[in-house]
């Protein structure tokens, strides 16, 4: 019987090819000096997609008759168009819970590199300026009070451990959280009012897109500092360039932008701003625990089993619309 064919988007961990192959034909979208060309010869025949990340638009899933899955090799999912998916019946599986330890950790480094400005003070040394002069003194996490917005699976995670700073949490989603003591507030202004530091680790998406803006800004105050993590495009970037510059807040630790990997010029001259080029989970140990998570939901699959970890979005088993 002839083996399912798998469209892989981007060069994935080493050992994935080996993990599939003997599953499924793989195409390598990234090796093909013409990807249409490509999608035109194979697009028929293709049943899986996977990747790091990517963007699977509309017009990707309509291209593809067969398509029946696909598995990012992420916990985010915002670049698939999962509505799209789920009119075709395919389902869409990510890879939650193996990177929400290294992305939280991630976080409290980037909050505490941004609060005592580690990145600056080691330019200081580095440079050789210490001995014309000492570092000068930062503001701290003492007698600070940290809101999250998002508090999900990597929200918990940080939580837990701003938690062990002693500093107090609270948090804003769209739904109160089951089995947390951390206060809720029910809307972003609101939490940006109480708090003097904001880390955001909600999804991308139409529903979150610049959600945090000029008035959040505002809100948070100019003892504020601004920690994102989640994705860019929940920030209206040029809102938080005009902040920092203008002193309506602090500081900022961004890990994502609106244009990955593009970072405005007027952002990178800041300095009170800490910038990170989307590294989060990006150690050895869970780049590969997420990749295993994304070949055992394509292996699942092809033995006819449920996927591991469907989003919400596209359950199993999938539905066509209308059907
Ligand atoms: P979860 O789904 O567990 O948590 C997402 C949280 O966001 C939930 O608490 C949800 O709460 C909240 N949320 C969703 N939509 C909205 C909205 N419209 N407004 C306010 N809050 C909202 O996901 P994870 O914790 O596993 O991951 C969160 C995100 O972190 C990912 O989607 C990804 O974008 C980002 N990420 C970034 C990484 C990096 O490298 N920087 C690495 C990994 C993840 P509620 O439903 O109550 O609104």
């Amino acid at each position: 019987m002839s083996k399912p064919d798998v469209l892989m988007l981007n060069a994935m961990r080493p050992f994935v090819e080996g993990a599939l192959s003997p599953s499924f034909e793989i195409h390598r979208l990234w090796e093909a000096p013409d990807p249409n060309a490509l999608i035109a010869e194979v697009g028929p025949r293709i049943m899986a997609i996977t990747g790091f990340g990517g963007r699977i638009p509309r017009e990707l899933i309509e291209r593809l008759p067969e398509l029946k899955i696909i598995s990012t090799s992420s916990v985010g999912y915002d670049g698939i168009d999962v509505k799209a998916a789920a009119e075709h019946g395919v389902v869409v599986t990510n890879t939650p819970d193996v990177l929400t330890d290294e992305v939280a950790d991630l976080a409290l480094g980037l909050l505490l590199a941004t609060i005592r400005e580690i990145p600056r003070a080691e330019h200081h040394l580095r440079s050789g300026q210490w001995p014309r002069g000492t570092y000068p003194l930062t503001t701290t996490l003492r007698g600070r009070k940290v809101g999250i917005i998002g508090l999900g699976r990597i929200g918990k995670a940080i939580a837990q451990r701003v938690a062990a700073f002693d500093v107090p949490v609270s948090y804003y989603g769209r739904h109160k959280q089951a089995g947390v003591s951390y206060p809720y507030v029910d809307s972003l202004l609101g939490l940006a009012k109480d708090v003097d530091v904001l880390i955001c680790v909600a999804p991308g998406g139409a529903e979150t897109q610049r959600m945090i803006g000029r008035e959040v800004f505002e809100a948070l105050g100019p003892n504020g500092i601004f920690i994102n993590v989640g994705r860019g495009s929940v920030v209206d970037e040029a809102a938080l360039v005009h902040a920092l510059r203008n002193g309506t807040i602090l500081s900022a630790g961004l890990d994502v932008f609106e244009n990955e990997p593009h970072v405005p010029a007027e952002l990178i001259a800041l300095p009170n701003a800490v910038l990170l080029p989307h590294v989060a989970s990006a150690s050895d140990h869970t780049r590969d625990a997420m990749a295993k998570l994304a070949v055992d939901n394509l292996l699942a699959w092809a033995k006819g089993e449920a996927p591991l970890t469907p989003v919400p979005e596209t359950p199993w088993p999938p539905v066509k619309a209308g059907v």
